[in-house]
């Protein structure tokens, strides 16, 4: 019996898992398939900036049983181990797994799919926090510290801190019901690689919204006491240093590969798994790498999905037949739709600038009708794979 290891139970392995489990596992007496992820549930991030709303948006929406694909498989051909990978030997087709539970297991693979994505660099749930409970405890504390604040401060100028602003300016700011702020570092919200007229639009949208912009700015030091607001010192390009005071600090500050179980020589500068045009990863034949924590594109969930589409094709004719991957190749269309609040956007593609009012529509729910079926596996967000 060959054995298939996937790593990860989010946007990028849940899809990946099922259909090998379709195309490869299930239809053959050989392989057998273990998947390895601390999570109970799959958690949706696009969502996030309106779930941490109080009453916005349940957490049902954006945190799905793993279940509801796992347990339709037979047990001689499938297991779910809840952990995270500790450690990779590419050498001898090695993993070590620490369970949830704390113990060690060794596990042997013929192939390792690699989809463990990337963590919030802050303690905010933008993604999920190693188990679902810790990611739901964390959510609870934020909208807890929300329901109580006055002055609501988020931070981080990125598509995810931006919409923040849009989703709390759109709850609080603009009846006035409580103070938003939103310190990010530069000129414009959103990021460099983004067409000024777009981010123009995002700044103005909030302003709109009554939020209170901080830009050229950082958060410098954050100091906190149980029971008292949070004070922040906020520094700006020139150096000069102020200090606002937030009941709700909520900080937006990107993303890290979760990469640290492979081997340093697996790994570029930026700490994600080296991987080809063919989506495996660098001398390793028998390692396929997508999403978040692999090195050819952005982290960006259209990219994860166009990863998983690929290797959903190509894997069962390489798997079972010998056959080449196909290359695979990078979007180059530089798609962004941004939420500003429940009822204005912005976006671009192909460097031009879309109409608010269709992206507004489009992701009037953050695409969260779809993760049900995308948690199942059937679905990535640009392919149906089933009915
Ligand atoms: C708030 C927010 C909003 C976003 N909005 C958009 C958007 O509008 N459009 C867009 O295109 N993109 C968006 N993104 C990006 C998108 O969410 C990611 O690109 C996508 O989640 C990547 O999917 P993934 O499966 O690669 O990784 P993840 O979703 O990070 O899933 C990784 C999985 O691996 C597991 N894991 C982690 N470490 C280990 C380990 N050591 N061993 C085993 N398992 C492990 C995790 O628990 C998780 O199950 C957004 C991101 C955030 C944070």
């Amino acid at each position: 019996m060959k054995t298939i290891v996937a790593l990860g139970a989010g946007l990028a392995a849940m899809p990946l898992i099922r259909q090998t489990m379709r195309n490869v596992v299930l239809p053959s007496d050989s392989y057998k398939l273990v998947v390895v992820a601390p999570n109970t549930h799959m958690l949706f991030p696009l969502a996030m900036p309106r779930v941490l709303v109080p009453g916005a948006m349940s957490e049902d929406k954006v945190l799905l049983p793993v279940s509801s694909q796992f347990s339709e498989y037979p047990s001689d051909k499938f297991q779910f181990l809840q952990g995270t990978a500790e450690s990779l030997t590419p050498e001898s087709n090695q993993l070590s797994v620490k369970s949830v539970d704390g113990n060690m297991t060794e596990l042997s693979y013929d192939y390792l799919i690699i989809a463990t994505g990337s963590s919030s660099r802050d303690n905010t749930p933008w993604k999920t926090l190693g188990t679902t409970e810790k990611t739901k405890e964390r959510l609870f504390e934020i909208r807890n510290e929300v329901e109580q604040a006055k002055t609501i401060v988020i931070a981080g100028g990125g598509a995810t801190g931006t919409e923040t602003a849009g989703e709390f300016g759109f709850e609080y700011a603009q009846s006035g019901k409580k103070a938003v702020y939103f310190v990010y570092n530069d000129e414009l919200p959103l990021v460099a690689d983004m067409i000024p007229k777009v981010r123009r639009q995002a700044k103005l949208e909030l302003e709109r919204q009554k939020v209170k912009l901080i830009p050229n700015s950082k958060v410098t030091k954050v100091t906190t006491a149980s029971g008292k607001e949070t004070v922040l010192e906020i520094t700006d390009k020139s150096g000069k240093t102020n200090e606002l005071k937030a009941g709700a600090y909520i900080s937006a500050t990107g993303v890290i590969p979760n990469a640290s179980f492979a081997p340093a020589s697996m790994l570029d500068a930026g700490g994600f798994i080296k991987q080809t045009t063919t989506l495996q990863a660098e001398g390793h034949d028998n390692i396929f790498v997508a999403g978040d924590v692999g090195s050819l594109e952005i982290s960006k969930a259209m990219v994860a999905a166009a990863q998983t589409d690929h290797l959903v094709k190509y894997l069962p004719g390489h798997i079972l037949g010998g056959e080449a991957i196909a290359t695979y190749t990078p979007d180059t269309k530089n798609v962004y739709a941004i939420t500003l609040g429940r009822s204005k956007a912005t976006g671009q593609m192909n460097g031009w600038k879309l109409p608010g009012f269709i992206v507004s529509r489009v992701k009037r729910n953050f695409f969260s009708e779809q993760a049900p079926d995308m948690a199942k596996g059937k679905k990535t967000s640009s392919t149906t794979f089933e009915k």
